[in-house]
């Protein structure tokens, strides 16, 4: 007979559990530079006033209720978002080679992009899925995400320690020397944790050698609009990459959690770039996505689909959003300059440059995991082990107190 049984527990997820930590800390000056979630400057979590204004409209709209979407989502928010990464005039969508279908947020893009490649992107010749390579660095659950799904994963060098650059030279060295046909995931901008991207010389380099090598480029776009406060600048290497005359495949993941703050309700897309016009194959990789979902989910979230399409697809509201993106990156970018010189002006020891280089929702501030300890035992400053800084966690109450805590534990 079967019994439930030696089940070992797991430790609490790093991230989670961090937030857990905080929210039991009864110290009133307490900060958090955890999770990647924006805050206004009060400290708060933020409605976007261009979701506001969606909402409104939503439930005095026809399209207001709580049925349930088709299996592929609502087609005209992952229409609209199609156009919103890869660009009004991308000629994937002009020549219909995108198949493009929605997710669980970010996080159920990338489940979903696995699970597709692991059926259907095999080694004719091996007859193996291919490998995932990550940046060294990355996000702690990309390893977990493929790894889950039975996938390989390897590390291609990103960030150089010592510099605190792009280690480019190992990162094209990688994709050289990785099996053809290889999957490289590539952060499309703010790159997380590093908050380091490369720049657009750097990034012709990169493509050009995933060319060569005859490998796959799945992008994570998490952050669109987060780097420059403008989504198509934080697109460009995404539509590099897809409009140029490359003619490698390409697979683009899609949340809409951070830059819309639409955290909790799970807002995403996975695009699909066929190399050529082919409506059957159209059809069949959208049967395949279709199956998974219905598989998984049954059909995905109707809510913040519907608010995030009717900013997407209503001119005012896109223009208030554009507004709220700027009015978000460009606190953050207040926050790296305000940390920076307070940290200078106590001179703190080290460098921290860096800190306003990088962009994006973090800092890589280069705290070892000793200092990040102290910064949260004795000064109930939060950040994760690895010296990431969520900088939307900082405000103009509390960055000087940080900055004199970071120079507390430095020193
Ligand atoms: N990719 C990266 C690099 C991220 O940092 C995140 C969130 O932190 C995600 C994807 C996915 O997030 P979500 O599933 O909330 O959209």
């Amino acid at each position: 007979s079967f019994s439930i049984q030696n089940i070992p527990q797991l430790p609490p997820d790093p991230l989670f559990g961090l937030k857990a930590r905080y929210s039991e800390d009864p110290r009133p000056n307490k900060v958090d530079l955890g999770i990647g979630a924006y805050r206004d400057n009060d400290g708060k979590p933020w409605i976007l006033p261009s979701v506001r204004l969606a909402e409104n409209l939503l439930q005095n709209s026809k399209e207001y209720n709580h049925e349930y979407l088709a299996i592929s989502g609502y087609k005209a928010f992952t229409d609209a978002a199609a156009r919103i990464i890869l660009g009004k005039q991308s000629r994937a969508i002009a020549e219909d080679r995108l198949v493009s279908i929605q997710t669980l947020s970010g996080t159920g893009a990338l489940h979903v992009a696995g699970k597709f490649l692991k059926e259907f992107y095999v080694s004719k010749t091996a007859k193996e899925p291919p490998v995932i390579y990550l940046s060294k660095p990355t996000w702690a659950n990309h390893v977990q995400i493929f790894e889950y799904l039975g996938l390989k994963t390897a590390s291609y060098p990103y960030w150089n320690d010592e510099t605190k650059s792009l280690d480019l030279d190992g990162f094209v060295k990688a994709i050289e020397q990785a099996p053809e046909g290889s999957v490289f995931l590539l952060h499309a901008t703010a790159h997380n944790p590093t908050g380091l991207d490369p720049k657009p010389d750097q990034w012709l380099k990169i493509l050009q050698a995933i060319e060569k090598g005859n490998h796959l480029a799945l992008f994570d776009s998490a952050y669109q609009g987060f780097s420059s406060g403008s989504l198509d600048k934080d697109a460009w290497a995404v539509r590099e990459a897809v409009d140029k005359k490359y003619s490698f495949p390409i697979i683009v993941c899609q949340s809409f959690a951070k830059n819309a703050g639409m955290y909790g309700e799970r807002v995403g897309a996975v695009h699909v770039v066929l190399p050529e016009h082919d409506t059957a194959l159209n059809k069949a990789v959208l049967s395949q996505l279709s199956k998974i979902i219905r598989a998984e989910i049954s059909n995905p979230p109707a809510y913040g689909a519907k608010i995030v399409s009717l900013i997407l697809n209503t001119p005012e509201l896109m223009k208030q959003w554009e507004d709220d993106l700027v009015t978000m990156s460009s606190r953050i970018s207040k926050m790296r300059q305000t940390l920076t010189a307070e940290l200078e002006k106590l001179g703190t020891p080290g460098s921290w440059k860096h800190i306003v280089e990088q962009q994006g929702m973090f800092s890589f501030t280069g705290l070892t995991p000793a200092q990040v300890e102290r910064l949260e035992k004795k000064h109930g400053v939060y950040l994760v082990s690895s010296g990431r800084a969520s900088i939307a966690g900082l405000n103009e109450g509390n960055v000087k107190h940080v900055a004199k805590c970071i120079d507390e534990v430095v020193r």
